[in-house]
């Protein structure tokens, strides 16, 4: 028997369908990446955004199981698939690149990253988070706080990068001795959820500077309530870590106003850090998409908010069509 294990929008490895395909190789199954020939089909689907992709694919395809913090945040693994191994056979660098190719770069820069990315440890230490932040899916899809795996079990012995999955890395009363393992193991990581930069202490800062990482130390401001702790935050990480490696992501369209958007980035702009526009469930407000496209695409370094052509001719023909 064949199996089809469908990653529809992941941009990473997915973790749940290199598990999957694992457990079916260890019961003597082929396994095909988005195979939609294959006798059985699983598909994962990260993104809320993916939604009637899969809807069509399931008139399709009836079949098919579903799951993913993107369909339905109630499916997990069957125990005896989630204590598998990942399968780090199951994608290749030229997949990747299908992933991450989009933007601006070079084609070699990218299948570099790709390979990169295909080669490395993947998984959590830690899941769920001491938070529930109303826009935030961790709550409901993995609960509290809670640990996992040792960063020994996670690595891909083919490589020395890292993508560890914790959701809220900071918040773990381990985080120190963790970070320590990633410096004398000398792995290179990516902390993908970002790190909450709230719970920031100087020793934190001083080991999150001691370990190499893939990207930037990413961290969020998304309401505007969280002004101070970010702020300070940022102020205690910056003295260990320089923030042109910083990036800030700044959630909009939740419960802000486009003056407090506004706000958020030129506060982050003044400590010389990069924010990063994330629209709320991708909400199709026109002004919000530019601003993400001005903010994230660093059009702002060029030219100013009101100077910025697209939206002010969008804001015009809005004017003169009276909408
Ligand atoms: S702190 Fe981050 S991971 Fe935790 S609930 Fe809030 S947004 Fe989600």
């Amino acid at each position: 028997m064949r199996i089809g294990l469908i990653d529809l929008d992941s941009k990473l490895p997915n973790l749940a369908l290199m598990k999957l395909s694992t457990y079916h190789k260890q019961q003597g199954y082929e396994v095909a990446l988005n195979d939609f020939t294959a006798d059985k089909l699983y598909c994962s689907v990260v993104f809320t955004r993916s939604r009637e992709k899969v809807e069509a694919l399931k008139r399709q395809y009836p079949h098919m199981e579903i799951g993913g913090t993107g369909w339905d945040l109630s499916t997990k693994l069957p125990l005896e698939i989630h204590n598998c191994k990942p399968d780090y056979d199951l994608y290749t660098r030229e997949f990747i690149y299908t992933r991450i190719k989009g933007g601006i770069g070079k084609k070699e820069n990218k299948l570099k990253k790709a390979e990169v990315i295909a080669n490395a440890g993947i998984g959590f230490t830690s899941r769920g988070c001491i938070r529930s932040c109303g826009f935030c899916v961790v709550p409901k899809a993995e609960g509290k706080f809670q640990q996992e795996n040792e960063i020994r079990d996670i690595i891909n012995p083919r490589s020395d990068a890292l993508i560890l999955l914790d959701n809220n890395l900071t918040a773990d009363p381990h985080c120190l001795d963790k970070l320590r393992e990633i410096k004398e193991r000398g792995l290179v990581v990516d902390i993908t959820q970002g790190i909450d930069v709230r719970l920031l202490t100087l020793e934190i800062a001083k080991a999150l500077a001691e370990v190499k990482h893939l990207r930037s130390i990413h961290y969020a401001w998304d309401l505007m309530s969280f002004e101070r702790p970010v702020l300070e935050g940022i102020k205690i990480l910056s003295q260990h870590v320089k923030t042109w490696k910083h990036m800030c992501f700044m959630l909009v369209g939740f419960n802000t106003s486009f003056e407090e958007d506004m706000y958020r980035f030129r506060r982050i702009r003044e400590l010389n850090v990069d924010p990063y526009v994330m629209i709320y469930n991708q909400k199709p407000d026109t002004k919000l998409r530019h601003f993400a496209r001005w903010v994230n695409g660093r059009i702002y370094k060029v030219c100013r908010w009101e100077e910025y052509s697209p939206w002010a001719k969008e804001r015009e023909q809005g004017q003169l069509f009276g909408v």
